[in-house]
């Protein structure tokens, strides 16, 4: 993804499909077939880098943001960030992880000593709708969450980035806007909002631009900051949760099975 700043970023995945079933997300409408190794997410990132040398750019910054919940396969994500880090010399502030709410490891990512960032899909902020759009909520409700998250700013100091897909008339209410601005009150944090990615499993639409700036408006006034981003991929089906593939569903697993998270 080039961006105008001369960023040239990577969005890899950590996972074959997802065990999450975020109902929005195609990827998550495709079940799971695998974790990937510590080797494969590394590829992908090294493939990238490779491209860009040979037309004279450097690989800058790299997304754990592709298919896949990278803390449902914490040890090979991991150690693939460890690599980025010291085999392709991109710098730990420059490597964003991102997570829907696995709030164990949370707290062990932030026991990790890594200037990693960290962005958690949040997407709602009340446990009705966040359940029904992310089913790992039922899991981890959004009081586990949040206490990961504040352990998570205590133990680092750092903010947490937390990404929020606008869904016309779901997540781009007044409602959601004031429960997020109360939820987020205080907290060391940024709200990265984009506009939904249409996909055939889910009837859900994009907020307008003025929905959207609206509930920007609100949460301003709880002091929270947001940025409204622009949507990337779309034409190609490679925007956030868009992702394809053939991948026959097998081995088959729900988030009420990942034991011990
Ligand atoms: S949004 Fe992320 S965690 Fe949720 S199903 Fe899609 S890939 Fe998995």
């Amino acid at each position: 993804m080039p961006y105008d700043d001369d960023r040239r970023t990577a969005c890899i995945s950590t996972q074959a499909g997802c065990a999450m079933g975020c109902v929005f997300c195609a990827t998550g409408q495709m079940g799971f077939a695998r974790h990937l190794s510590s080797d494969e997410i590394f590829e992908q990132a090294i493939r990238f880098a490779s491209l860009l040398h040979a037309e004279g750019e450097r690989l800058s910054n790299v997304v754990l943001m592709g298919m896949g919940e990278p803390f449902h396969n914490y040890d090979e994500s991991m150690k693939a960030v460890r690599r980025l880090m010291d085999d392709l010399n991109i710098g730990a502030r420059h490597i964003t992880i991102s997570t829907v709410g696995l709030a164990p490891q949370i707290r062990r990512f932030a026991d990790e000593d890594l200037q990693v960032r960290l962005a958690i899909s949040l997407h709602a902020a009340t446990d009705a709708e966040r359940g029904a759009l992310l089913p790992i909520n039922k899991k981890w409700n959004l009081d586990e969450l949040m206490t990961a998250c504040r352990y998570y700013i205590q133990k680092t100091g750092r903010r947490i980035t937390f990404e929020w897909a606008l869904i016309n008339g779901k997540t781009d209410t007044s409602e959601q806007a004031h429960a997020l601005g109360n939820l987020l009150r205080g907290v060391m944090c940024h709200v990265n909002a984009i506009p939904l990615n249409p996909t055939a499993g889910y009837d859900g639409n994009p907020s307008t631009p003025s929905n959207a700036q609206e509930f920007a408006d609100i949460l301003e006034t709880y002091g929270v900051s947001m940025t409204i981003r622009v949507r990337r991929g779309i034409d190609i089906d490679a925007g956030c949760g868009q992702l394809k593939s053939k991948v026959i569903k097998r081995n088959l697993i729900s988030v009420e099975s990942i034991a011990g998270e």
